[in-house]
């Protein structure tokens, strides 16, 4: 009979949960709290590489899908469907200029729990125009979204991650970056997304998207499938970079 595939979180947390049951019945948990117990249990039976298992499973990779220059009428809902039926909340980072009739698109995104963010009105590099134009970049982008959703961003992108730290105090925003840059925009191909994604992706990765592309909403779902079967959990940024 062939051998059914199993992802190996499911097997961790039957592990998990025997190696729990043989220590709190030695009273370990009780003296040493659950986390050190099961560590300790899964050390001494199964060593070092169950170890880590044991962790991943209690402690899943969190990774962050963001999405800059958005909303686009073209693919935008086509992602947030995907990412309604897997349960995946994202960060949006979007144009103040695209905001004009996509309206009802920004409203759901807000209600469907993804963070939007900042990222800039006509998106400009924000160290290469005078400050005076480049606060009003940033508010005017932040009152549009208010508008629409009833908050104003906390967040921001800064187009080509360009920022000064003196703009951050006057338009008290948090600026985002990212550690894994796709580069969909460039090669719009699914598999160069993914293989970028899985090749450097660990927990505390931001990946940089854009919800432009149809390459994009494809590698982007199969990047939360893939991920997710692997024992990845996906966060909306402010849980990698608020403390
Ligand atoms: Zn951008």
């Amino acid at each position: 009979m062939k051998k059914t595939h199993r992802p190996y979180c499911k097997d961790i947390a039957v592990w998990t949960l025997i190696l729990l049951v043989i220590f709190s019945s030695l009273g370990w948990i009780h003296k040493k709290g659950l986390r050190e117990s099961v560590d300790t249990a899964a050390r001494v039976i199964a060593g070092e590489g169950m170890l880590k298992l044991v962790q991943d499973t209690l402690d899943p990779p969190l990774v962050a899908l963001t999405f800059d220059d958005g909303p686009s009428k073209k693919y935008t809902a086509e992602l947030l469907d995907g990412l309604k039926k897997r349960n995946v909340k994202a960060s949006f980072f979007l144009l103040g200029k695209s905001l004009e009739g996509n309206e009802a698109l920004v409203k759901r995104m807000h209600r469907e729990g993804h963070l939007i963010g900042n990222h800039t009105f006509h998106h400009v590099q924000l160290d290469r125009i005078p400050e005076k134009q480049a606060k009003e970049e940033i508010l005017r982008t932040n009152n549009r979204i208010y508008e629409i959703t009833g908050e104003y961003p906390v967040f921001m992108r800064p187009p080509y991650g360009a920022w000064n730290k003196e703009m951050e105090l006057q338009v008290e925003m948090i600026p985002v970056f990212w550690n894994i840059d796709t580069l969909d925009w460039k090669t719009q191909n699914v598999d160069s997304i993914i293989r970028i994604v899985r090749e450097n992706v660990k927990n505390g990765s931001i990946l940089l998207m854009h919800d432009e592309y149809a390459a994009t909403v494809e590698a982007a779902l199969k990047i939360v499938d893939e991920l997710t079967e692997e024992g990845c959990r996906f966060v909306t940024v402010d849980r990698l970079i608020l403390p």
